[in-house]
């Protein structure tokens, strides 16, 4: 087991009198800094920068932080969940590393799918044969990895669309989903 103990802080960060959340730091005895290329491989919808080096995540309402000598979450409403949550994490990170063999680590910084960037290439025409109203729907689906590419039939059906087509594949090849 990589991390076999680590030393939790948890603070409370205050927005005003009532409103506050917890944010937990989990102080690594180890470096796992080797482990984020394997994170970043595995968790396709997060965030490696090779500076640092960092791995970010978000999960439901937290962003996640791993660093090599650290894991930060924040956005909690209690104690007992920032322990739960942080636990999973270093659990996760644990069983990453154990299955490092059969993962190809991936040391590359990935950009998020635009919404906007899609739109423009899909064919514009509202025609609902994708199932959603308007091109721009698709769009934002598309980015958040909800659909695929080969539900708009026109993209592929009609040729004067071949190359914006090809630069969607491209897109869609290339970047990871928006959260
Ligand atoms: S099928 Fe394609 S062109 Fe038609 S609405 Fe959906 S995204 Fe737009």
């Amino acid at each position: 087991m990589l991390i076999e103990s680590y030393d939790l802080a948890i603070e409370v960060s205050r927005h005003s009198a009532e409103e506050f959340e917890y944010e937990a730091v989990a102080h690594l005895p180890v470096d796992i800094g080797p482990v984020l290329p394997y994170l970043n491989a595995t968790m396709k919808s997060g965030f490696y920068l090779s500076d640092g080096p960092a791995f970010s995540w978000r999960q439901d309402d937290h962003k996640i932080g791993f660093w090599p000598d650290r894991i930060a979450v924040d956005h909690l409403e209690t104690r007992e969940q920032a322990r739960k949550i942080i636990d999973e994490l270093v659990k996760l990170v644990n069983q990453v590393w154990e299955r490092r063999e059969e993962i190809e680590p991936d040391s590359r910084t990935h950009e998020n799918l635009q919404p906007l960037e899609l739109y423009r290439l899909l064919p514009r025409t509202n025609c609902k044969a994708c199932g959603e109203n308007t091109c721009f729907n698709f769009a934002l689906k598309l980015a958040a990895g909800q659909t695929t590419l080969e539900q708009c039939g026109p993209l592929y059906a009609q040729k004067e669309y071949e190359e914006e087509r090809t630069q969607l594949e491209w897109h869609v090849a290339t970047k990871r989903p928006l959260l």
